[in-house]
């Protein structure tokens, strides 16, 4: 060991942010490592991808937000695997970065239940580039059709499909409807905005799955008073461009959704141990994998059982919590003191719909409606990074409150990427195959 231990974080999320705030400035040498140099907020990123909130709004450099932080080096890389024995992290270079502790919180992605090529016609929403991209995809939807009523005269209807009734899927139903039903409506002459259609299919029976029966009721209706039609116990099994297949059913679309499905980092299965079905990381009480006291796996990425026998929830409190925990163990240790289970605390759960409309359940008290929704705004605004951040959104917020228009409403990319996104919408095969080949050059990039 060097003279102060040197602890490697791997991911700027909320688990190992918060790690390495509680280890801010105490006696260990720490590297944060991440593919991406900031942080994002990602409750809100669907306010990015619905034209609410713009990207810098809700992410904020990692570099900044732990300036304060003296003993605490930033690394912008990506890690590809471990040597676990020589306490060794491997980047996709092949440089090699030397830890004592290592804190492995490098989150999850959506997944595609083994259909990953649906991903080009169905994207995700996980990060700034996915939220901006859906914003593109969905005011585009709008655009064309104004084009095409204006030019050709030809009037057809606008689809949107969400494909999963969790937080994200509701929220972006929820946001979609919004748009077209009211800050939309009055800027388009040729279309009237308010008759596109917002479809969200949902497996089970019921949206937001997780929350008590009554607060999933309360889900369903709020958001067809938005106008969402909901079908439930309606699995997607097959995605085209331009069309889903649900049942038997081939249904036309200009926009599908990705929202349902976790995959933990693939990172997970190079550290050796077991993992689950989403590749999650079985870890011990003390967060720490199985054979090694100093490698911890914390977030969306770790998966282990509460008191009462149910798994964490892979939500933004258990990460931070896992990531404080982390960290007074860590220093627990240098102190010769005994290390602490971790305990997950839930301080309660909400999911927001639109408009005034939400729910929450906080300790066993079941919210709906505009106290639900004003719950959901507070803790969200207190929770954003940056004080800054806070007061912008707060206004936007505001502004948007009063007049229902959306701020961040930019639909970016030059022409040619505007044409190829015109024709994708209407499916056509070379445009399939750029949009793959994008895709590829994406994932070699990362
Ligand atoms: C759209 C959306 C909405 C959500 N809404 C809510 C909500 O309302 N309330 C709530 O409680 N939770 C919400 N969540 C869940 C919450 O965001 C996660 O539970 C939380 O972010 C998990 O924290 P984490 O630290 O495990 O991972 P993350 O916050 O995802 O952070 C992982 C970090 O690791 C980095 N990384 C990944 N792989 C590598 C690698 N190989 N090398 C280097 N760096 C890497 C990433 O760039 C990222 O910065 C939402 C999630 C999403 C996607």
């Amino acid at each position: 060991m060097s003279i102060k231990p040197r602890v490697v974080i791997i991911g700027g999320g909320f688990g190992g942010l918060w790690a390495a705030k509680a280890l801010a400035n105490k006696p260990v040498e720490v590297t944060l490592i991440d593919r991406k140099n900031h942080h994002v907020f990602q409750p809100l990123l669907y306010q990015v991808a619905t034209a609410v909130l713009s990207p810098g709004e809700i992410a904020t450099p990692i570099r900044r937000i732990i300036h304060h932080a003296k003993n605490t080096e930033v690394i912008l890389g990506e890690v590809t695997g471990f040597d676990t024995e020589n306490k060794k992290v491997i980047l996709d270079d092949g440089t090699e970065v030397a830890f004592d502790y290592l804190i492995v919180a490098a989150g999850a992605r959506h997944a595609y239940f083994g259909h990953d090529d649906w991903e080009t016609s169905a994207p995700g929403l996980k990060t700034i580039e996915d939220a901006v991209e859906i914003r593109r995809r969905v005011l585009l939807a709008f655009e064309l059709a104004e084009r095409d009523a204006y030019l050709k005269g030809t009037r057809r209807s606008l689809n949107f499909v969400i494909v999963g009734g969790g937080p994200t899927g509701v929220e972006l139903a929820g946001a979609i409807a919004g748009i077209a039903r009211q800050a939309l409506a009055k800027d388009f002459m040729a279309i009237d905005t308010r008759d596109a259609h917002v479809v969200l299919f949902e497996g089970s029976d019921r949206v937001l799955g997780t929350f008590a029966r009554d607060l999933s009721e309360s889900a369903k209706s709020q958001l067809e008073d938005l106008g969402v039609e909901v079908r439930l116990n309606s699995f997607v099994t097959d995605i085209a461009p331009g069309k889903v297949k649900v049942g038997e059913d081939w249904i036309g679309c200009d926009v599908v959704l990705w929202a349902t499905g976790v995959a933990a980092s693939p990172i997970g299965k190079k550290l050796g141990v077991a993992t689950d079905k989403a590749g999650r990381v079985f870890v011990e009480p003390d967060l720490t994998i199985p054979g090694h006291k100093n490698i911890f796996v914390i977030g969306d990425m770790a998966s282990l059982k509460q008191e009462n026998g149910e798994p964490v929830p892979g939500v933004s409190p258990a990460a931070m919590q896992m990531g404080a925990a982390t960290a007074d163990n860590i220093l627990a240790d240098l102190k010769a003191k005994d290390r602490k289970n971790f305990r997950y605390v839930d301080k309660g759960t909400m999911a927001t719909i639109g408009r005034s409309k939400a729910i929450a359940d906080v300790q066993g008290f079941h919210f709906k409606g505009f106290i639900a929704w004003m719950m959901w705004l507070f803790l969200h605004v207190f929770f954003l990074i940056g004080f800054r951040n806070r007061i912008i959104v707060l206004l936007e917020w505001f502004w948007a409150y009063l007049t229902r228009e959306r701020s961040a409403r930019l639909i970016t990319g030059d022409a040619n990427e505007l044409k190829n996104a015109l024709a994708f919408l209407e499916g056509e095969d070379a445009v399939v195959a750029e949009m793959q080949k994008r895709e590829e050059a994406k994932q070699v990039a990362r």
